[in-house]
């Protein structure tokens, strides 16, 4: 696994500390989200369907780190839209790292080359590029042709640098395990220091809705793929090892959307990254005020597929913590990828879906519209 050695003593420290001052629910990694804007349109992405005044928004400095103190969590994950498109981003990045914690900058690597003076390497910075497979399974999935040779030319860069560099691979139901197992081959030679794969999420503002995973699929894609990489062994993941058994249907995991908080433009999104069913003004506002067991698989239509990291992958460290001997056997012996799955959740007693994403446009700029009159009375 790839997760240095100063992040699994730091992240483990939180969170045995964590049980042990009995709090039941806690963040694992922060997701800040300071703008939607990309400069790319991938047909899997449900993030980026807003009107320009949305897509126009950043999320301030000052915002953006006090949402990383009021979290508390001891990784910052910034995700977008495309990060580095963010005015402020490098002040972000250094106020983060400044408060000890891991920073994983999300990019599709665009403007990396650009930006890669504005950061220092660090062992709490990570560079997560954007590669969801060899060139021509990459240049399809984000719609653009020769956006992986970019990616690969800015990685080497960074490498050269002395940046640790991560690549972050979204997979859908039309992923070739064949072709995936030859791709992650690829990473290490590269200089990729880990990989953090994914099941792509429905998003059910996606322009391409054929191609998402259901449950079993996922777990069948996974066993194919690390099958071919000698049960994953062959290959530096930057995740758990019991998420990645779970990926291959191997552990029984229910979500845990708390473990992964977002932070948007709008505010603390609930309840996780993948859905904005409502927005809370605090950290604390969301913790304590969501209906957690109105989300999940088994409780929402719309978490019926899901098996995403930023739901799952704080489970899985939650239950490493609880057994750490079933976690380092499952690291050396690599991912189950025979034998009967565990049973999967039931679905007859989930909530139908409910559709607010044109309403929440509504009220954010119904809200950004009321907040004009405000700034020019108060002279800014
Ligand atoms: S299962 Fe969890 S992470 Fe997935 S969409 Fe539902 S609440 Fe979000």
């Amino acid at each position: 696994m790839a997760i240095p050695f100063l992040q699994t003593v730091l992240v483990g420290t939180y969170v045995v500390r964590q049980r042990l001052a009995g709090r039941k629910r806690y963040p694992l990694v922060l997701m800040l989200e300071p703008l939607f804007r990309c400069n790319l349109a991938c047909a899997g992405c449900g993030k980026i369907d807003y009107p320009d005044e949305i897509l126009n928004k950043r999320l301030p400095l000052a915002d953006a780190l006090h949402a990383v103190d009021e979290c508390g969590a001891p990784v910052v994950s910034i995700a977008g839209g495309e990060p580095l498109l963010h005015k402020e981003l490098p002040e972000i990045v250094k106020g983060i790292i400044e408060r000890r914690k891991f920073v994983y900058l999300c990019t599709n690597a665009l403007l990396m080359m650009k930006h890669l003076h504005k950061y220092k390497p660090s062992p709490f910075f990570v560079w997560s590029v954007h590669l969801d497979g060899d060139k021509e399974m990459h240049d399809k999935s984000v719609c653009q042709d020769g956006v992986y040779e970019r990616a690969v030319e800015a990685i080497k860069a960074a490498k050269a640098l002395g940046f640790r560099v991560n690549i972050n691979c979204t997979l859908f139901n039309n992923s070739e395990p064949e072709r995936v197992a030859a791709f992650f081959d690829t990473l290490a030679p590269m200089g990729v220091d880990g990989i953090t794969v994914s099941p792509g999420y429905a998003y059910e503002r996606a322009p391409d809705q054929q191609h998402f995973l259901n449950r079993t699929k996922t777990k069948e894609l996974f066993r194919d793929i690390f099958r071919r990489g000698n049960n994953g062994r062959n290959w530096s993941f930057s995740q758990s090892s019991l998420f990645l058994d779970f990926l291959a249907g191997n552990q029984e995991y229910h979500c845990t959307p708390w473990g992964n908080p977002t932070r948007t433009v709008f505010g603390w999104q609930r309840p996780c990254y993948l859905l904005g069913e409502g927005y809370a003004g605090t950290f604390r506002e969301l913790m304590e005020e969501t209906d957690w067991d109105a989300y999940g698989t088994g409780n929402y239509e719309k978490c019926a597929n899901c098996m995403v990291h930023s739901g799952y992958e704080a489970t899985a460290v939650n239950d490493a913590v609880a057994h750490p001997i079933k976690a380092a056997i499952t690291a050396m012996r690599g991912m189950r990828t025979t034998g009967p799955m565990v049973p999967e959740i039931p679905l007859q007693a989930q909530r139908p879906a409910q559709y607010m994403f044109e309403r929440q446009v509504k009220e954010q700029l119904a809200q950004m519209h009321g907040a004009e009159p405000l700034k020019k009375a108060a002279g800014r």
